[in-house]
C-alpha cells in the first residue's frame, strides 16, 4: 500500500517509514497539516497514519477536513493522550483507529492491516467494483454486466491500477511506472494504446463507458453515468 505518514517528530515519523517499507509499503512522511494536504493531492496515498499534535494544528481536524470534502481515506490516528474520552472523539470525528503513545510497531502494523481490511483498501483488497465492473485480483478476472472480459496480463494490470484509483486521475508516466515498471518515458505511445484497447473491450457497445481520457493529464476510470 502506499501510506502517508503525518508525523512532525523526525524521530518516531522515521522509524515508522523504515518499518514501513520493510513491509513492502511505499511511504511518503509529511511533517505538518500542509505537508499532509500536498502529499493526498499528489501521491494519493491508500492509507494515513497522522499524530494528533502537528506543529500547524490538531490531526484529527485535518481528517474531519478530509471527510468533509469527501475523502473516505483509511485513517489511523496517533496520540501521547491517554484519556479514553479523547480516544472517543478520535473515532467521531473520522479517524478510523487509534492508537496510544508509546506503541509497539506490531500492533501498529496490526491496525494498519484491519484499516486496510475493513475499508478494502490496497493490498487487502481482492475484488475490485466499479458500476457493473468487477475485478476478481486473485483469479485475475474482470466482468461487466457478468459478462467476462478477455484480457492479457498488461491489459488486467492496467485495468486494475485504474480501478484500484477509480476517480483519481493518473498520469501517463504514474502508469508507466505502476504498470510497466518504467521511471522514464520511452517515447512512445504505450499507455494511449494500451488504453484504447481496454476501451474496446471493457467499453465498446456499452452506454455507461467507464475509462476517460483527462486531456494533458491522464486517464480515469470512473461511473459518469449515461
Ligand atoms: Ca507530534
Amino acid at each position: 500500500m502506499r501510506i502517508l505518514v503525518v508525523e512532525d517528530e523526525p524521530k518516531i515519523a522515521g522509524f515508522l517509514a523504515k518499518g514501513l517499507r520493510e513491509e513492502g509499503h511505499s511511504v511518503e512522511v509529511a511533517g505538518d497539516a500542509l505537508g499532509a494536504r500536498t502529499a493526498l493531492a499528489l501521491a494519493h496515498p491508500d492509507l494515513m497514519v497522522v499524530d494528533r499534535m502537528l506543529p500547524d494544528g490538531d490531526g484529527l481536524a485535518l481528517i474531519r477536513e478530509l471527510r468533509r470534502a469527501g475523502s473516505r481515506i483509511p485513517a489511523l490516528c496517533l496520540t501521547a493522550r491517554e484519556r479514553v474520552e479523547e480516544r472517543v472523539e478520535g473515532l467521531l470525528g473520522g479517524a478510523d483507529d487509534y492508537l496510544v503513545k508509546p506503541f509497539s510497531f506490531d500492533e501498529l502494523l496490526a491496525r494498519i492491516a484491519a484499516i486496510a481490511r475493513r475499508s478494502g483498501t490496497g493490498a487487502e483488497r481482492d475484488r475490485i467494483v466499479v458500476a457493473d465492473l468487477e475485478i476478481d485480483v486473485a483469479a485475475h478476472r474482470a466482468s461487466r454486466g457478468g459478462e467476462e472480459i478477455p484480457l492479457t496480463a498488461r491489459e488486467f494490470a492496467l485495468l486494475r491500477y485504474l480501478a484500484e484509483n477509480a476517480g483519481r486521475v493518473l498520469s501517463r508516466t504514474r502508469i508507466l511506472e505502476h504498470v510497466w515498471d518504467m521511471r522514464f518515458d520511452p517515447g512512445t505511445n504505450t499507455v494511449d494504446v494500451y488504453v484504447s484497447y481496454l476501451r474496446a473491450k471493457v467499453d465498446r457497445g456499452r452506454e455507461r463507458p467507464l475509462l476517460h481520457t483527462v486531456r494533458g493529464v491522464g486517464y480515469v476510470l470512473e461511473d459518469r453515468g449515461r
